[in-house]
Parts: structure tokens; sequence; C-alpha cells
């Protein structure tokens, strides 16, 4: 079922109980003086878990009986960490699938909230086999990272947020990779102010609901390093819901480099004073990079601050950092 305004309304109230958090909007002077208009940063990394997931996790969450056998899912991180927070906070057990690709801070960082962190396979789609698994043979309640109603009403509170606390706003840049957040706060805030625009924006390489908006069709994508590693992994063969709805309502998918990220963390960093990962920066990246064009009021998504310490200081350090087997060349910030 598409969700519509209703359930998205009915999302805030749900997830209010479960402690997802309203989170400020504070301008950025440096961005609004680069374009030209005013750009605000809408802070998610200000959420329980450090990042906006726990909206839609705590939707579904809330949802489920009391006396369910345990949640799972298959994530790269940060829905992991948000399913987690979500069914201690329901009593329940969770085990969160992921693959060996995601980094370890992220792992340690789900174990803390009490979670079995069960690492499987080099992709999603192979940790997604055994989060079927327990579904099937253990009677477990599967919250999925995206493609699923509850999911994005709940993100879609965001859109509601941003139209209240900034009811001029003009254009939304938001990261996008399952297109879970992207299609909950559009529909949210196309239902609300139907000429908003809403942009999507992922990293150039591996960006799996771009290639998906192109061939009109869930495609495999490789996944490859990112700095940008909260937008990796592929958008399911049998997408049922964000890919048409990724179609029908973003206005414009636009795609970073991977030393645009670089310089959007550093530039996050040092005119804002924000620690956040590289899937959060896109959005400055693309301002900064000139891809995308402001036509007023603007709002830019940091979706999490989840990003490895050590990556995340060679960066604002202006060091070479490495991406799988090849370096990303370093650059002090403003040099
Ligand atoms: C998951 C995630 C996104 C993208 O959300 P989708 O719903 O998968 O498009 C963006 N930023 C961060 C930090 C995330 O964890």
């Amino acid at each position: 079922m598409i969700p519509v305004l209703a359930d998205i309304l009915a999302a805030r109230q749900a997830i209010g109980a479960m402690a997802a958090l309203d989170t400020p909007l504070v301008p950025s002077p440096t961005l609004t003086e680069r374009s030209g208009f005013d750009v605000l940063l809408k802070l998610e990394i200000g959420q329980h878990t450090g990042a906006f997931k726990l909206r839609g996790a705590a939707n579904a969450a809330s949802r489920l009986p009391a006396d369910a056998p345990g949640v799972t899912c298959c994530s790269t991180g940060n829905h992991g960490r948000a399913v987690a927070y979500a069914a201690a906070r329901r009593g329940l057990k969770a085990i969160i699938c992921m693959s060996e690709l995601v980094p370890q801070a992220k792992i340690d960082g789900i174990r803390a909230l009490g979670a079995e962190a069960r690492i499987i396979g080099r992709s999603q789609d192979e940790a997604q086999i055994e989060a079927t698994r327990l579904v099937q043979e253990e009677g477990f309640a599967e919250i999925p990272p995206f493609d699923h109603a509850d999911i994005i009403s709940g993100q879609g509170t965001i859109g509601l947020e941003l139209l209240e606390q900034w009811p001029d706003l003009h254009t939304i840049l938001v990261p996008l990779s399952g297109g879970g957040l992207a299609a909950g706060i559009a529909l949210a805030a196309k239902a609300i102010r139907p000429n908003i625009r809403v942009i999507g924006i992922s990293m150039q390489n591996g960006a799996a609901m771009h290639a998906a908006l192109e061939a009109d069709k869930p495609v495999s994508v490789e996944e490859v390093p990112s700095l940008a590693d909260s937008l990796g992994g592929g958008i399911g063969t049998e997408n049922t819901l964000t890919l048409q709805l990724c179609r029908d309502l973003l206005d414009d998918v636009v795609l970073v480099s991977e030393s645009e990220i670089y310089r959007a963390m550093q530039f996050h960093y040092y005119e804002d004073r924000l620690v956040c990962e590289g899937a959060s920066a896109v959005g400055a990246a693309a301002i900064l990079a000139g891809k995308v064009r402001l036509d007023g009021p603007t709002a830019t998504l940091i979706t999490g601050r989840n990003v490895d310490m050590k990556t995340f200081t060679d960066i604002v350090s202006g060091r070479d950092v490495m991406l799988g087997n090849d370096v990303l060349k370093g650059q002090p910030y403003g040099a």
C-alpha cells in the first residue's frame, strides 16, 4: 500500500511516543553566501542512534505485537542501529544481518545497543537471505530498510517538520539510497505544498536508485566503497514502493563524486562545525560543485553522524583516504 499524508501524521504520533525526536533546522551562513539563497541544515544527527533511520524503524516497531519472537533486518549500519534501538524500546529481541563491507564502528554500535550483529556475505542481498530465513523459520518480523509503507511514513515525518519549521521552503535536498527517506519526505511535503522541489542526491559510484530510474526497473549495481557508505546497497530486485515513488515525486536526481563529498565533509566541519558522515554531506557537495540549481530557500538533510572517526579526522586534516584499494587524494580545507 502506498502511504498517504494520514499515515505520515499517524507515524508522527507513534514515533514521538517511542523517543524519536523533532530535530533542529539551523542556518548555514556559508552555504547561504556561496549559493545566494538561504540554506538551512536539518540536523538528524541529533536523533537517538545518530541518524534519521530511527523514525522509520520506530514506526514499524510500534505496529508489532508485544509478544513477537523478535525483529530482524538487513542493513548497512544506520538502519540496523535504529532497529536495535527501537526493538529495545519495545522489549523485543533483535538480530541485525549485514554484509562484510560494513565498517567496524557501525557493528560495535549495534552490539552496544543490545542487539546481535550477524555478518553474512559481501553484499546487502546476501545478508538479506539470512534475514528472510529468520522470518520464515523463527517467526521474526522483518523491518526492511526502506521499501515498506511504515518506513516511508516514519521518514516522511521529516517532511512535516520541515514545513512547520520553515513554511517558505522551496527546495529540499535529500541524500538518496533505497529511497525511503526521499519518498517519505516528498510524499509529506508535496501533499502540503505541491510545488515544492525535492531533489535526491547520491554518490556517483554505485547509485542504485539512479540506475533504476534510468532503466525504469531495479538493476543490479556493483557495491563499491564510498565515503557515503550509508548510501550503498541495492534497491531490491522486488522493489514495490520506493522506485515508483521516487520516479513520480523526485524532481531530479544528482550524482556527486568522492572528492566532492570529501570537500563537503570538510566544509560542514570547518564552516558549520559539524561532524557528519559522507552520506550527510552530499547536499552540500552538490551545492558547492554547482550541480543543483537553487531557486529559493533550501534545506539539506544532515542525515547521520555515524562516521568512522579515523576516516573523519583524516579528511578534516586533508590527508589521503583509502576507498577499498583506491586512494582518494586528500587536500587541506580551502587549499
Ligand atoms: C539510509 C541513509 C540514507 C538514505 O536513506 P534511504 O531511505 O535508503 O534513501 C541517507 N543518509 C544516511 C546517513 C542513511 O543512513
